[in-house]
């Protein structure tokens, strides 16, 4: 047998009236419109890790502009996404979108068209050297030149094997690769030599930093090393950097890849 359906007043009283009950009772409608965001109710460690999150983020998009040290609650957060799986794939994701970039770019054959690398932190990894020193520059552990110096002539900083998959990829697409690094002129033949020991090659031009280039910025010294190119015919498509001195300033990219690297800023 097929049941009635309610009486009218019966569905009134269901619907309608939890409904004005809301509206004529602010206090109702202001405990619903209020909602915790998650996490909030989190211990005071996970409240520092959302910090850092937060002042990760802020680095790589460049909202945090020139900062000089990592702040000290977050170096152990950095130390556990440069550890952990996340560093990897922030770095793979960001490869994939300058292949797909550069897939639509028309060579023309002539060797004009060029894509930029940074060497440290973008082709080679010296994140060995940070983690045995703090995680990146910090007041427990600020650069220490001589130090580092040694570790760059050892001339075994190893690459990163996703950057290995973009620099080969960009070369087979027939880009005119210049390789762009803060490094001194002084250190060509042990970067050179390194490079090729981790596996690049087919470079059109290293450009280390001369004599003249001393005390600029990186910002400054690289965009004049870009302008050059374009003075002499070439067509820079892309750049791919881990700082945003690397990519920022004139003779910018058609494109620019800012890779991660909450280990340190240079302006
Ligand atoms: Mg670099």
């Amino acid at each position: 047998m097929a049941s009635s359906p309610p009486p009218r007043g019966l569905l009134m009283s269901f619907f309608v009236l939890p409904l004005l009950s809301l509206l004529i009772n602010p206090a109702t409608s202001i405990r619903t419109s209020i909602i915790k965001l998650p996490g909030s109710d989190d211990s005071r460690s996970s409240a520092a890790d959302t910090y850092c999150e937060s002042w990760r983020l802020a680095v790589e998009t460049n909202n945090a502009g020139t900062w000089d040290v990592l702040p000290s609650s977050c170096v152990d957060s950095v130390a556990r996404y440069l550890n952990g799986e996340q560093y990897g794939s922030d770095y793979s994701v960001i490869v994939d979108y300058a292949l797909a970039f550069a897939k639509t770019v028309n060579i023309s054959g002539d060797g004009k068209d060029v894509w930029i690398f940074d060497i440290d932190e973008t082709l080679l990894t010296n994140i060995g050297y940070y983690m045995a020193h703090g995680y990146g520059i910090s007041r427990s552990e600020p650069f220490d030149s001589k130090r580092y110096n040694e570790w760059v002539v050892r001339g075994t900083t190893p690459a990163f094997a996703v950057s290995l998959r973009l620099y080969n990829a960009i070369k087979k697409f027939g880009f005119t690769i210049v390789l762009l690094t803060g490094r001194d002129e002084d250190k060509r033949n042990v970067t050179e030599t390194n490079l090729r020991d981790v596996g690049y090659s087919g470079w059109e031009r290293l450009l280390l930093r001369g004599p003249e280039d001393q005390g600029r910025t990186a910002t400054n010294y690289k965009s004049e090393q870009r302008s050059k190119l374009i003075n002499q015919g070439f067509k820079i498509r892309g750049n791919t950097g881990d700082q945003w001195s690397d990519l920022l300033g004139f003779a910018v990219a058609d494109r620019s890849f800012k890779v991660p690297n909450p280990m340190y800023y240079i302006p």
